[in-house]
């Protein structure tokens, strides 16, 4: 395909985390891409210097805006061949807090771009949702077939809009695809999930607080796995289908701690036993048999390697995080819609 003739796409949350490691890999990747266009409220979340590396390039076009305005929805989805939907509240600690904004965005929000897709003939839609839908698991491994059983309001709200997509689907027929990933990890991840929050903590010589007895276990997976995933899941994935998407490599908290220590050359006296997360699930397991078999999906990056070069990528982009914990949340919102217009 001639550079810049295939479709254009639609990536919500592509100033957070995961969507910017979508974006940077679709434009430095994929030279048929037509346009990818970004539609992010800069939350605290949100963070423009996520988009840096591909800032020049002609086919990135950034529109500040909530997914829960219709008229802005309805603006940026026109014309679009395939939406990625990742913009979500995504912090459990936060839900925990207080969860209105959760329920706002992460299912009502959702609800907005699924009628604005119906709307405006969109041909495919994917719904990046999470493994902590179903619940804890003690043994074993979940398949997609298994029923919604979340936990923390996060997850709740996740679950909810998994099922507003895959009633779409039914009712209506629209071509929604959902994945189910992982704890994921890599750059560019804001530093209050556990990875990049231990890691600058040591940086800046600080304790890390490790909740309840540090057992509770997750699957670990590189972003660039999962959005590979993702991609995957919009190439050759089937219309109404839920695809897991999982890293290959299970760790408890304390194990993976030990080994952020052990990287950063600190010992076991940095740690601070806090009291547990509420609700705080045990375990998860993702089976992604299903993608392995349908998608051809695997992970590519395992966590002995990847691990080291996360941590060194911190350790090397101090100009990345340190505003992050320095700022309140509004005044970092406030500085990127500045930068955003300015
Ligand atoms: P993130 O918090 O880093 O980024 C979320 C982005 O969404 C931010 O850029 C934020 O500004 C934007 N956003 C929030 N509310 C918005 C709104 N109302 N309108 C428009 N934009 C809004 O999250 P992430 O870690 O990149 O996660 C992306 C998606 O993947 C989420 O849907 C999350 O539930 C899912 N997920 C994440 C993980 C993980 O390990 N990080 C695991 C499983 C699933």
């Amino acid at each position: 395909m001639a550079p810049g003739s295939g479709p254009r796409l639609l990536i919500t949350g592509g100033a957070g985390f995961i969507g910017s490691a979508l974006v940077r890999m679709l434009l430095t990747q994929r030279r048929d891409v037509a346009q990818v266009t970004v539609l992010d409220k800069l939350t605290y979340a949100g963070n423009l210097a996520n988009l840096d590396p591909v800032a020049a390039d002609r086919r990135l076009r950034f529109v500040e805006g909530d997914i829960n305005d219709p008229r802005t929805v309805a603006e940026v989805m026109r014309g679009q061949d395939a939406v990625v939907h990742l913009a979500a509240e995504s912090h459990v600690d936060r839900s925990i807090d207080s969860a209105s904004r959760f329920a706002t965005t992460n299912v009502l929000g959702t609800q907005t771009l699924l009628d604005t897709a119906l709307q405006t003939g969109v041909g495919t839609f994917v719904h990046v949702s999470t493994d902590e839908v179903y619940g804890s698991i003690a043994s074993g491994a979940w398949p997609e077939s298994h029923p919604v059983l979340p936990n923390s309001p996060y997850a709740a709200t996740k679950a909810s809009a998994d099922l507003l997509c895959l009633a779409y689907a039914r009712t209506h027929g629209l071509d929604v695809r959902i994945t189910r990933c992982s704890n994921n990890y890599g750059p560019y991840q804001f530093p209050e999930k556990i990875i990049p929050l231990f890691v600058t903590n040591l940086l800046q010589g600080q304790q890390v607080p490790l909740y309840g007895d540090g057992r509770n276990a997750r699957d670990w997976l590189h972003v660039e796995d999962h959005c590979r995933g993702i991609l995957l899941a919009l190439e050759h994935g089937r219309p109404g289908e839920i695809y897991n998407l999982g890293g290959g490599t299970e760790l408890s908290n304390h194990e993976l701690t030990t080994r952020i220590l052990g990287l950063l050359g600190a010992g076991p006296e940095r740690i601070d036993w806090v009291e547990d997360r509420k609700g705080h699930d045990r375990r998860y397991c993702v089976d992604w048999s299903k993608a392995a078999r349908e998608l051809g999906y695997r992970p590519h990056h395992s966590l002995d390697q990847a691990l080291p070069a996360t941590v060194a990528w911190y350790r090397d982009h101090p100009s990345w995080w340190e505003p992050l914990r320095k700022t309140t949340d509004d005044e970092h919102t406030e500085r990127q819609r500045q930068e955003a217009h300015g």
